[in-house]
């Protein structure tokens, strides 16, 4: 699956998820450094690098990440959301170099480079939008290398905590179940 994706196409996904996945940015050093491979297909814009701007395109990038792992028709208005934006703030020229036919980009802005990974995950030969998920900590993973099931938890730890709060759930609704019972 990952032949599904070019250099650019890998590096943006990446970029954006280590950007998404900052949930709280602290610095604009801090926001910059997710986009450190990509830095030179990004216009050279200062303005572009304010904490405030930065807060504000991380926000929306992550309700389109949540989006696109609630349900398919959320996945749409993502898609019509996300498809001006890219035809917009995506210039691409192709090139043709070691015998290989290929295109390169130039993106307006970071907010552009979300914006195209979000189309690249839900472009539906690259199959990548159902393997999408949320950890319970509010992470987005996304295995661009998977073997088998898609990887939803960060670490083990978060897996058993998600694991312990299904069951107290349970245990919840069982006694609740078990009360209303008592009282008809
Ligand atoms: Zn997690």
């Amino acid at each position: 699956m990952t032949k599904m994706l070019n250099g650019i196409e890998m590096e943006a996904i990446k970029a954006m998820l280590r950007f998404a996945n900052l949930q709280r940015i602290e610095s604009v050093a801090e926001a910059e450094r997710c986009f450190e491979n990509i830095k030179d297909f990004i216009s050279s814009d200062e303005a572009m690098w304010r904490l405030l701007k930065l807060t504000v395109w991380q926000i929306a990038v992550c309700a389109w990440l949540a989006s696109i792992t609630e349900s398919q028709r959320e996945r749409r208005a993502v898609m019509t959301e996300v498809a001006p934006l890219v035809k917009k703030s995506v210039k691409t020229a192709l090139v043709f170099k070691n015998e290989e036919l290929g295109y390169e980009c130039r993106f307006q802005s970071v907010h552009a480079v979300c914006a195209f990974a979000v189309a690249l995950i839900l472009s539906k030969r690259r199959r990548l939008a159902s393997r999408l998920q949320r950890c319970i900590c509010g992470r987005f993973n996304l295995d661009l290398h998977p073997k088998g099931r898609p990887k939803k938890y960060c670490s083990p730890k978060h897996k058993a905590l998600a694991d312990a709060m299904t069951l107290n759930e349970r245990v919840r609704k069982s006694q609740l179940k078990h009360k209303m019972g008592k009282k008809s």
